[in-house]
């Protein structure tokens, strides 16, 4: 079970995680793109981390929803658009509600990925944050949920985007080149459950 409390947890996590990693991400980015994933990250999930905090006594759906639309707002290139299209799915999916059961959860979580294929014109296979998004999902639908497991898979998932040739985004520029780098979005992805996994634990 999520509750609001664990839902907080999990996007102030996901904030103090894109701070740490942000020179990191920045770096990855700079490999196959522009240099500015950390940049955007540590930005976009600062900002709905403290709409977070300013948040009051509200249901999932909304505390997400308004985070959503921080990382519509607040993000600038491909990613921005991405997280927020995912998170605003997944909040219609939680509308209302002040506890996640485990189905509910991938209810949410399958809705944001849909989100996100339909969003990028993308599937899994292409390098990007759906290679980690994709495989965490069908693992939320189809295991009983253990948290260290959960970041587990995730970050096998952005480890196996290195030997990805990308075909979608900035990243798809550098052709066979885009090989041997992890995708900046798979690993900002990673942050963002294993985030998940500690606010369930
Ligand atoms: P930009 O590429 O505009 O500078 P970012 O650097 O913040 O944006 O984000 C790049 C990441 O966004 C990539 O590493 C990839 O994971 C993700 N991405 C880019 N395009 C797509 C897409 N069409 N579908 C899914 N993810 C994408
Ligand atoms: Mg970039
Ligand atoms: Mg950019």
């Amino acid at each position: 079970e999520l509750t609001t409390n664990d839902m907080k947890q999990w996007l102030l996590t996901a904030g103090e995680k894109m701070q740490d990693n942000k020179e990191y991400l920045s770096e990855l980015d700079q490999a196959i793109g522009d240099g500015d994933h950390g940049h955007n990250m540590a930005r976009g999930f600062q900002e709905a981390a403290d709409g977070v905090k300013g948040s009051g006594e509200e249901d999932i759906g909304s505390i997400v929803k308004s985070a959503a639309m921080t990382l519509i707002s607040k993000i600038g290139g491909a990613s921005g658009p991405l997280y927020g299209t995912a998170f605003l799915k997944a909040s219609n999916e939680w509308k209302d509600k002040t506890s996640l059961t485990q189905n509910e959860l991938a209810q949410g979580l399958e809705a944001a990925v849909e989100g996100v294929k339909t969003r990028g014109k993308a599937e899994s296979g292409g390098k990007t944050m759906l290679d980690v998004w994709v495989p965490v999902v069908e693992y939320v639908q189809q295991r009983d949920l253990v948290p260290s497991e959960l970041a587990a898979k995730a970050k096998e998932s952005m480890e196996q985007t290195e030997g990805m040739k990308a075909n979608k985004g900035r990243a798809s520029y550098y052709g066979e080149e885009s090989k041997t780098h992890i995708d900046p979005g798979a690993y900002s992805s990673y942050l963002l459950f294993e985030a998940l996994a500690e606010a369930l634990d």
